[in-house]
């Protein structure tokens, strides 16, 4: 119970007790005017006693509505209310939410036996929210997007979709339609980056999207623009959540746990969401790294969760062991795509999981994974089942995937000046018109198009995601030097 609600109660009492009082004195008062009048003995009660009285009953039921109606508020706001009325940041929610984050302590060192560490009073708290949990089961979809995020919470009442897969594909649509899925509570962007907005314009113009939630980092690409130009034209309520807010969305408990204040940096800044169902959480971190694991373990809030979703596709940029020891996990899910350019999952990062004995799924060898619960207990199912192996191909096997390269290109990749053109004149990949991407070498309209569309870029390196460019035309391209990222 919070100090305000402690502070509520007292002021009900107290103008309870005041009410009944002064009701005494003002019956007291009439009879002893009564006695007076027909002679008899009687106590000298005067004028002002009675005004007194009077104005005391007046104040203390005013007071006694005006208290009980806000800790109905406050009840509400704690228990069952929904989402768009949460999001209106009132003064007193911003206090209900500072009063929960104190509640927490941080337990970098617990051990997995969450129930026995709870304290009483939070263990009747969670048992009374269990019984009015009627939303019926949470089943947290990992959805298979290849090498990109996106999960589908949803319960009998409310769906919400975190990341919408990559640019190029249209699963997540045909996902949520064999669903059935026909209302989106909420969606939400984990940051801008091609792999995790791709498919997001499209959900918002094929389903009712009631609100979006993005980081408020601004990016020059065409999907992110088409992204913004859609919740406009939708007229879809937005919202950029901060470190420390707390939602009730039905029967799930969604806190933003990162980041506090934007830096500019894409993954780094990416929305770090915590569900809680009953007594069984969820710890998404979309491309988060670790400045930004860094950042979350000095907050005061409380990283455990059952499952967690790794960050950053199992980049080693990501998942330090402090962290993943802060979140103490029982399972670890990487969404992940086979033979991706970049490497993931790293073998570092899956040795790691090994090692502390966290039971490791990803959506490159496992297929969309499925985690269903009740709020007691959880259990998963998956597409298919094969071992996981680390990310790294070699770089035969990535230009095997990658289209040939034309003779020509080949040839005047032998004959490159090595010359590195300054900063100032290069040809900006996060900036530049797909004309002036087309004068870099390998770039033709179709990559410069693609370029335009999914940028931005963190290093000139990141072409490698771009379609039939390999390790052989991107050494070319650095050769060149005609492409940069400022
Ligand atoms: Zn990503
Ligand atoms: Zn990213």
């Amino acid at each position: 119970m919070g100090t305000i609600q402690i502070f509520l109660t007292i002021v009900i009492f107290v103008s309870f007790l005041t009410f009944i009082v002064s009701a005494a004195g003002l019956i007291g008062y009439a009879v002893n005017s009564l006695f007076r009048k027909l002679g008899l003995p009687s106590r000298r009660f005067t004028y002002p006693v009675f005004k007194i009285l009077t104005t005391m009953i007046l104040l203390s039921t005013l007071l006694f509505f005006f208290a009980s109606f806000s800790a109905e508020d406050l009840d509400q706001f704690t228990a069952e209310e929904e989402l768009e009325e949460v999001v209106a940041d009132t003064e007193l929610s911003q206090k209900v939410k500072k009063e929960e984050q104190n509640d927490k302590k941080p337990s970098a060192t617990s051990t997995k036996s969450k129930e026995k560490e709870i304290p009483k009073e939070k263990e009747q708290a969670k048992q009374a929210k269990e019984q009015r949990r009627s939303d019926g089961p949470l089943t947290v979809h990992f959805i298979d997007v290849g090498q990109g995020d996106a999960m589908l919470l949803k319960t009998k009442e409310k769906a919400i979709l975190l990341d919408a897969g990559d640019w190029r594909g249209q699963e997540v649509v045909s996902y949520l339609r064999r669903e059935g899925i026909d209302t989106l509570d909420l969606v939400v962007g984990s940051h801008e980056h091609a792999d995790h907005i791709g498919q997001m314009p499209q959900v918002l113009n094929e389903y009712k999207v009631k609100e979006v939630w993005l980081t408020g980092n601004q990016t020059t690409s065409q999907l992110f623009e088409n992204l913004l130009q859609t919740i406009l034209e939708k007229d879809i309520a937005y919202h950029e959540p901060r470190a420390g807010e707390h939602y009730q969305i039905g029967d799930m408990q969604i806190e933003v746990l990162h980041p506090e204040q934007l830096t500019g940096d894409l993954n780094n800044d990416s929305l770090v969401l915590k569900l809680t169902y009953g007594t069984v959480s969820f710890l998404f971190t979309g491309d988060a790294e670790r400045q930004a694991e860094d950042r979350m373990l000095q907050g005061a809030q409380n990283l455990e969760a059952t499952i967690l979703k790794i960050g950053h596709h199992g980049s080693d940029t990501s998942t330090t062991p402090s962290f993943l020891q802060a979140v103490n996990p029982e399972v670890a899910i990487i969404s992940v795509g086979a033979n991706n350019a970049y490497g993931h999952p790293s073998q570092s990062v899956i040795d790691l999981l090994h090692q502390q004995g966290i039971d490791l799924y990803a959506t490159k060898s496992h297929g969309h994974i499925k985690v269903i619960t009740d709020g007691k207990d959880y259990h998963i199912t998956t597409d298919k089942s094969e071992s996981l192996k680390a990310g790294k191909v070699s770089a035969e096997e990535r230009l095997a995937t990658s289209s040939p390269a034309p003779r020509s290109s080949r040839e005047t990749s032998h004959s490159i000046s090595k010359e590195v053109r300054s900063r100032d004149n290069c040809i900006d990949l996060n900036r530049a018109t797909a004309e002036e991407l087309e004068r870099i070498i390998h770039i033709g309209p179709v990559r410069a198009e693609e370029i335009v569309l999914t940028r931005p870029f963190q290093s000139v390196d990141d072409l490698i995601s771009i379609n039939g460019i390999g390790s052989e035309r991107l050494a070319d391209i650095k050769a060149e030097g005609k492409a940069c990222v400022k």
